[in-house]
């Protein structure tokens, strides 16, 4: 018999994990709480369509190289839909700098370095509408699930389906039974609570990156380009008490986004109107070519979302799982800091990871086992270098705050050594074609993060790098922009 299973959510992972296990055989429902996209196009789906399940809707995503390759390699029109919808694909080559450029010739594996540049509400209902059609996969939108259905079989939890609430009809407790419960409810994800009330505890490790993240969104003015890539001042960077980047999007479309820590109050307050959020990204150089009133106007307000974590869920517990027949993906599972722009790619990965481990074994609890350990192999690196990257961050955040210096090296030989190495690297891959194509592959999530820095050639040429000396690679990562100071004295005086 066909194995009923049962996605609740349908976001970026349970789109995904629907079609990967309609495609293995097994019968997938998708229960979503929002309702479909509206007919039209990106403009529609972006200004019109009520994503409250989904908060991040409107920020700005970047859609790296893992997420494009699993999706070409296995649903290859769906990618056409997508480019018919607006999104750009955007190879390595054309990433590149006039000085990268120059020395550019392809290698085996450039084409998988790509990424697609839209607005999510295109990857969005594109998918929908595809997912929609997909053989063996029902989509049920408008309803909510309310908690999980389980029952104690000799001592040992085991998911038996969800209860439910319709949009259309005021009824609460309707149940949905299933074989196979898989949560991609994202984010928000009640799950881990309705399980604690069954009596399995989800052990979280669960660490704040302490910023807050704002957009604006923009759209060029008729006539105008976007600005030229690989110019003087990049158009995303760190200037420590602020990260600031440009997502160019579909149709001319584009946006911008800072973040600041979340001590910082009155920065945090005054990007929340919208004319201090586009004076502040005036006075950054990088931004400013994308800005200038007569290249773009905007398009929203400027919004801010917070409660950016980076979490791991455990779901097994001294070898044992929690419960049987359930499984969670995506956010749901595993969330890293948006601004590395790698959930939807560890998303879709998850979702094939599951599919792979439901088709290749029956068993409950040796399902619940090999996908537990598939996760921790190939999700746990990214997380890990996520949480590296977000402790960074909030020490220089915290140090310029306090007046220091970024780079006040106070551990010794190794801290010296390790700072040292990464401005080389920033160096090496801003002059170096083949520092530069190692690290846009682990980027793009194309090979586990560092794996570039075991290839000799790699090792040799940063070495040559830290010759240079620290002043002249660090001049590689260093970002122009206003100080902490001046961006406080530009928000007072804009308040008059
Ligand atoms: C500000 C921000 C920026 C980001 N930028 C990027 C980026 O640049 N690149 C990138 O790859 N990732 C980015 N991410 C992360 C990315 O958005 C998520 O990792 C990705 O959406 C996770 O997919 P998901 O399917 O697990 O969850 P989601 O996409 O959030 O989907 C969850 C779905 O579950 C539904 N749902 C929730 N509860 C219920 C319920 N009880 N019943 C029924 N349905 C329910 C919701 O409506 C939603 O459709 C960003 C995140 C944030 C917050």
């Amino acid at each position: 018999m066909t194995e009923q299973i049962l996605v609740i959510g349908s976001g970026i992972a349970g789109m995904c994990t629907s079609m990967a296990l309609a495609r293995k055989g097994f019968a997938v429902t998708l229960l979503e709480r929002d309702g479909e996209p509206p007919e039209g196009d990106a403009d529609k789906a972006f200004f019109e369509w009520s994503r409250r399940g989904a908060s991040q809707f409107r920020h700005p995503h970047a859609f790296l190289g893992l997420m494009c390759n699993l999706l070409q390699d296995n649903y290859p029109d769906l990618l056409e839909n997508f480019y018919a919808a607006g999104a750009r694909r955007v190879g390595f080559k054309e990433m590149l700098s006039p000085e990268l450029m120059a020395q550019y010739s392809p290698e085996p594996g450039d084409e998988k370095l790509f990424v697609l540049m839209c607005r999510r509400a295109i990857i969005e209902t594109v998918l929908r509408r595809y997912v929609s059609s997909f053989p063996g996969v029902r989509v049920l939108n408008g309803v909510h699930v309310d908690s999980l259905v389980s029952e104690k079989v000799d001592g040992q939890l085991v998911a038996r389906g969800v209860k439910i609430r319709r949009d259309c009809v005021a009824q609460f407790g309707e149940e949905i039974r299933a074989d196979v419960v898989v949560d991609a409810s994202g984010r928000t994800t009640k799950f881990p609570g309705w399980l604690e009330t069954e009596g399995a505890h989800v052990a979280e490790e669960n660490d704040d990156a302490e910023i807050v993240y704002y957009t604006r969104h923009y759209k060029l003015r008729p006539g105008q380009a976007e600005p030229p890539r690989g110019g003087k001042d990049r158009s995303a960077g760190d200037l420590g008490y602020i990260k600031f980047g440009v997502f160019p999007g579909d149709n001319g479309n584009f946006a911008l986004i800072v973040c600041v820590h979340n001590s910082e109050k009155e920065l945090r307050e005054a990007i929340k109107h919208s004319d201090q959020f586009d004076a502040i990204c005036r006075s950054i150089p990088g931004l400013l070519p994308w800005v200038a009133p007569e290249v773009s106007e905007p398009t929203t307000a400027s919004f801010g979302i917070g409660d950016i974590r980076s979490v791991w869920r455990h779901w097994v517990k001294d070898g044992q799982p929690l419960v049987h027949n359930f499984f969670a993906v995506g956010d749901a599972s595993v969330r890293t800091n948006p601004l590395y722009g790698r959930g939807c790619s560890t998303g879709i990965m998850h979702a094939h990871l599951l599919a792979d481990v439901l088709v290749a074994d029956k068993d409950a609890n040796t399902r619940a086992l090999r996908f537990s350990e598939r996760t921790e192999a190939e999700l746990r690196p990214i997380h890990r270098a996520s949480l590296r990257e977000d402790q960074n961050g909030i020490r220089r955040s915290v140090a310029v705050r306090e007046g220091k210096k970024l780079d006040d090296a106070k551990g010794g030989f190794k801290k010296w050594f390790e700072a040292a190495f990464g401005d080389a690297m920033a160096g090496a891959a801003r002059y170096n074609l083949h520092v530069m194509r190692g690290m846009m592959r682990t980027f793009n999530l194309l090979e586990k993060p560092g794996d570039f820095l075991k290839d000799r050639k790699t090792q040799a040429i940063v070495f040559l790098y830290m010759l240079r000396g620290r002043a002249k690679n660090a001049s590689a990562r260093i970002v122009r922009g206003p100080t902490r100071d001046e961006t406080m004295k530009l928000i007072e005086s804009l308040q008059g």
